[in-house]
């Protein structure tokens, strides 16, 4: 068994983003800027927008975070993404999510100009994605991808399992593997029997929040097991949705929680962020 190390590859690729940056300010005079909308007061939130933000400025890219109380109303987040569309100093655009219950979060997300949406949640880049056109893709389902193509994994006529189905995490990672020519089963909280569907998985990415989810008689011998879910434990610790301590014996690859998927998340939103500034200037 061997530990893909999201860790390690990330810090490869923001060093490579870095040089990327470097010489589009040097030769083309472009700074990539991204924009990120921060509503409310949630601590993981604002954790995960200070990471995006500290990547940035190490990557050399510019960053502003659009701080907004819990209480604003929709048509002011709206405004905000009319002057970011705009500005021609941003890139690239996220709101972080989820939006207080009161903001109709798909219409926020619409608003989004297609060519900043660096988290490839507007349905325009969705429908790219579906019909295997380049634009944006989500950056989770995208450090998935790019895991597997460092460590030499092809999903091409392997059986993939995917659980949890939503927009953001299951349904993009399913179609990138589908794209990537893999038979694909995708999961959610109606499949009747799961491990009838994991255990037949070559390849497995779990991504529910559900710590434990997935245990060792769910999974094949010799799978490669991707573990998306990040769930904080009663002792304050993390873990993902895989019961890693079981399932490792069993597999052939698996991705630690921390250390996995996370780090490579923000690594493929400078990626974004930069194909967003070449292709915009
Ligand atoms: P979500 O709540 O929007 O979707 C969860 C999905 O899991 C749904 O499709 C639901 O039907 C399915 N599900 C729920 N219970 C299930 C069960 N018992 N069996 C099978 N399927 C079940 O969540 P999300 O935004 O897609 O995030 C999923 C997980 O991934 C969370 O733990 C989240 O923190 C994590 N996440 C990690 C990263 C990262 O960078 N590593 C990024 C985004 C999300």
């Amino acid at each position: 068994m061997q530990i893909i190390d999201g860790k390690n590859l990330a810090k490869k690729i923001r060093e490579e983003v870095a040089e990327e940056v470097e010489l589009l300010k040097k030769d083309r005079d472009i700074t990539p800027g991204l924009a990120v909308v921060l509503v409310g007061d949630d601590p993981a939130s604002h954790a995960y927008v200070k990471m995006k933000a500290r990547a940035c400025k190490e990557a050399g890219i510019y960053s502003i975070t659009h701080e907004m109380p819990e209480t604003i109303s929709q048509s002011e987040i709206e405004e905000t993404i009319a002057m970011m569309n705009k500005n021609p100093n941003i890139d690239g655009i996220l709101v972080q999510l989820p939006l207080p219950p009161h903001i109709d979060t798909t219409k926020i997300l619409e608003l989004i100009d297609p060519k900043k949406d660096v988290d490839g949640f507007h349905p325009y880049n969705f429908g790219r994605l579906m019909t295997g056109l380049d634009g944006f893709v989500p950056c989770t389902p995208l450090g998935v991808m790019e895991m597997l193509g460092a460590y030499d994994i092809d999903p091409k006529g392997k059986d993939a399992c995917v659980v949890g189905a939503s927009n953001i995490v299951g349904k993009p990672m399913a179609a990138l593997l589908l794209n990537a020519f893999a038979t694909v089963d995708v999961c959610h909280i109606h499949t009747k029997d799961l491990a009838a569907h994991t255990s037949r998985a070559d390849i497995l990415i779990v991504g529910v929040g559900k710590a434990g989810l997935v245990t060792e008689e769910m999974v094949k011998d010799g799978a490669v097991v991707i573990d998306i879910g990040i769930n904080r434990l009663e002792d304050g610790s993390l873990a993902g949705d895989v019961d890693f301590e079981g399932v490792a014996s069993k597999c052939s690859y698996i991705t630690p929680v921390p250390g996995g998927v996370g780090p490579m998340t923000i690594a493929m939103l400078l990626k974004n962020t930069i194909k967003a500034a070449k292709e915009r200037k």
